[in-house]
């Protein structure tokens, strides 16, 4: 069986000035030296895309965006395009976040067209998943994944979701310092890969990376990570010190 790239992905959120975000990723660089064998990714807030790409020339620390608006250009004032992103050297764009759907009205339609707007642009789409504490406790958790899935997904063609990382972040772990225990994320992630089997191919579900996202540290990435079905991380809260995050990224040395 093919074996997944690692993939571990920084959200910084609304945190870090340009100089604060410089900073960190100057860090980065010099704790992350040497590392092989897992693909890294850093989302700054957009102010701090640019000065964030110039520091990382020459660097395997890949650069992605924390959210896009799905037409090229236009009057649309506040947002920012994919033909942005990319040229300014962004290789992925985080999508439906939970944050994106609780606080800016995003819908599993408007992330569907938001992805495919990255997709168009030769982009890459960490595209998240999760259900809330009250759907996990009503019982509803895999059909609200489900849902998620399909709509999200909605006329993606199998050339297309072999470009698509899948982060399943349970909104209840997400900033609350409670992580889903290993085999609970498990239990999700093999579902979302059978899902995926049934909307694609063995084949392409087998390709997929599906990250963890929720309070991941560097206490508890090892044993996330040894399960079959979690390929990755998509880190918040942890991600905002060089320590903390490149001790995620060396997972293996834990
Ligand atoms: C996130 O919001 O993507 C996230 C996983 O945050 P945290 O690690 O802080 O829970």
């Amino acid at each position: 069986m093919m074996k997944r790239m690692p993939f571990i992905a920084g959200n910084w959120k609304m945190n870090k000035t340009v100089s604060e975000s410089v900073d960190l990723v100057k860090h980065l660089k010099i704790s992350l030296s040497g590392v092989q064998g897992v693909e890294v990714a850093v989302a700054p807030p957009f102010t701090a895309l640019y000065a964030v790409r110039k520091e990382l020339e020459g660097s395997f620390i890949q650069l992605a965006a924390q959210n896009l608006f799905w037409e090229e250009k236009g009057a649309f004032t506040g947002e920012v395009a994919p033909p942005m992103l990319k040229e300014v050297g962004c290789g992925y764009v985080i999508l439906g976040h939970s944050e994106r759907r609780r606080y800016f009205g995003e819908t599993d339609e408007t992330v569907n067209r938001k992805i495919k707007a990255t997709l168009s642009q030769g982009l890459k789409v960490i595209f998240c998943i999760g259900e809330t504490l009250q759907e996990r406790e009503g019982g509803t958790a895999f059909a609200i994944i489900e849902r998620q899935l399909t709509g999200g997904l909605k006329d993606i063609s199998n050339e297309e979701m072999r470009t698509i990382v899948v982060a399943y972040e349970p909104v209840w772990a997400i900033g609350t310092g409670k992580t889903a225990t290993p085999d609970q994320a498990e239990e999700v992630h093999r579902f979302v890969r059978k899902k995926l089997e049934a909307l694609y191919s063995k084949e392409i579900a087998e390709g997929v990376r599906i990250q963890y996202g929720g309070s991941v540290s560097p206490e508890n990435v090892k044993a996330l990570m040894g399960q079959e079905n979690i390929d990755g991380a998509l880190v918040g809260g942890a991600s905002l010190k060089s320590e903390t995050f490149s001790q995620i990224v060396r997972f293996r040395e834990m």
